[in-house]
């Protein structure tokens, strides 16, 4: 039934009576109303009221050169009046849609160790970038004659969306339920988290070297000419902030090469400077045939997503164009001339500041601070991160790194009581983990404010976690 229009209701009953939110409980919304978030600035957003929050989250992951840049105000104020959209189908450009492409492998070939890239496919989201990413490996085989050739390996814990193609590379169960996911063309293999997932007496080493076997037996017994590609996070974000164990990345770099499957690396948070190098795969030499962008590409100032492709790939689609006709895949905002613009400011911005050698620098200094301040926290068992990409995880004993019963949610707990100290941080769904990843102009007296918050909360909390870790 409709619910019928009453005078004067504030922004939050407006919002509960009409908005059906993205990955919230339904429940929760329309017995306690939303949190309404009003404006921002630097590393700070504002309620409704006025109170300030430390946003530790960047919105999600994604505002790295900070909230309210009048600069990006005046570049959307400006594209928009110049052009404010034109479609790039059947052989149409736009200015901004060519600097950018032209921009992104400039950085690609000049400043990075993935310079064997060759065009820039662009999109809406990290979704939709993934749903490319899904659609091209297809695309690639059914050229060269392999139809068959199709399975993608995803990793338990993983995130790259929730589209159907890419919610099914999502290897978190919570993502698929009464969804109809995973696709039957996405397998799933162990969570690379070291912590939580090695056996006992096991070394990082060891635990790779397991993992990269598990992998190798499920392309055998699916058959190599069935597996098309594998796709990973160099760090995975909404899994929990957990880096690659040592000798993971090459092992699997081995076995790609040796079976011939293409790697698709989904960089929708951790490039941009997030981890102190302009893109993840630049810690773990990893070579991406199909390298995908968002988020921190505009900063979130406007929706924009890049799915480069290698020169293996192009070569591939560049011999078969005559006889396959149009590239027949393609979003009505591909190439947008104003997120484009937005995201050439951004970029621009990003060098100009020097915010990739700052998130490294103010990286460091975040996890020695953590580690100071959380470390000795009775629940907290493990603080880990690289750049301004960093985490903690819950456990009930750290000497017999023992974690919470599944549902317990410390985490969950310890980001809502964080909100009432003033900061904001990620309560994640896959395992007992709250994220941090602030804008890249953060100060060090902000990440000292923000962690004394959280330190704060952690104590208001620590009762209910003493009967939580009972339980
Ligand atoms: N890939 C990764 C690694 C992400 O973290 C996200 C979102 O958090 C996505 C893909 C999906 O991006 P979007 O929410 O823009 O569709």
């Amino acid at each position: 039934m409709d619910t019928p229009l009453i005078p004067n209701r504030s922004i939050s009953e407006i919002d509960r009576d009409s908005v059906l939110h993205p990955v919230t409980s339904i429940f929760d919304h329309q017995r306690f109303g939303p949190k309404i978030v009003n404006s921002g600035s630097g590393s700070t957003v504002y309620d409704e009221s006025g109170r300030s929050y430390i946003d530790f989250g960047a919105g999600l992951w994604c505002v790295n050169v900070g909230y309210g840049r009048s600069e990006l105000a005046q570049v959307a104020y400006d594209a928009t009046a110049t052009l404010s959209y034109f479609h790039s189908f059947g052989n149409v450009g736009n200015p901004p849609m060519a600097h950018l492409a032209d921009k992104l492998l400039s950085i690609l070939h000049e400043q990075t160790t993935i310079p064997d890239m060759a065009r820039v496919f662009m999109g809406c989201s990290g979704s939709d970038a993934n749903d490319t990413a899904f659609k091209l490996v297809r695309y690639y085989n059914n050229i060269l004659g392999r139809p068959q050739k199709k399975k993608i390996v995803s990793r338990l814990g993983a995130y790259h969306g929730v589209s159907y193609a890419s919610g099914s590379l999502t290897g978190i169960p919570s993502y698929h339920k009464a969804f109809d996911q995973p696709h039957s063309d996405v397998i799933h293999v162990s969570c690379p988290h070291f912590f939580r997932f090695s056996d006992v007496n096991e070394t990082e080493v060891e635990f790779s070297r397991r993992l990269v076997s598990e992998i190798e037996a499920v392309i055998l017994r699916e058959g190599p000419d069935t597996i098309a590609a594998f796709i990973a996070e160099p760090i995975m974000g909404t899994g929990g902030v957990l880096l690659p164990p040592k000798g993971y990345f090459d092992g699997v770099s081995q076995l790609l090469q040796k079976y011939d499957i293409l790697l698709i690396v989904d960089e929708v948070i951790t490039g941009f400077g997030r981890t102190g190098r302009w893109f993840g795969s630049e810690h773990f030499n990893l070579k991406p045939d199909i390298l995908n962008l968002a988020k921190g590409l505009t900063s979130a100032y406007f929706p924009l997503s890049a799915t480069v492709i290698s020169n293996r790939i192009w070569d591939v689609l560049t011999s078969s164009s005559s006889e396959m006709g149009p590239f027949m895949h393609g979003f009505t905002y591909s190439g947008h001339p104003v997120g484009c613009a937005i995201a050439l400011a951004n970029i621009e911005i990003i060098e100009r500041e020097e915010l990739i050698p700052r998130s490294a620098e103010l990286g460091s200094y975040f996890l020695s601070v953590a580690r100071d301040v959380l470390g000795s926290q009775p629940f907290i068992g493990d603080v880990r991160g690289l750049g301004l990409m960093a985490a903690v995880e819950f456990v009930t004993d750290k000497k017999t790194r023992s974690f919470f019963s599944p549902g317990r949610g410390p985490h969950r707990l310890a980001a809502r009581l964080a909100a009432e100290e003033g900061v904001f941080v990620r309560g994640l769904p896959y395992i007992d983990v709250n994220s941090f990843s602030p804008p890249l102009c953060i100060s060090k007296s902000e990440i000292d404010q923000g962690l004394e918050r959280y330190v704060a909360a952690l104590k208001k909390g620590e009762p209910e976690f003493k009967l939580m870790a009972a339980d």
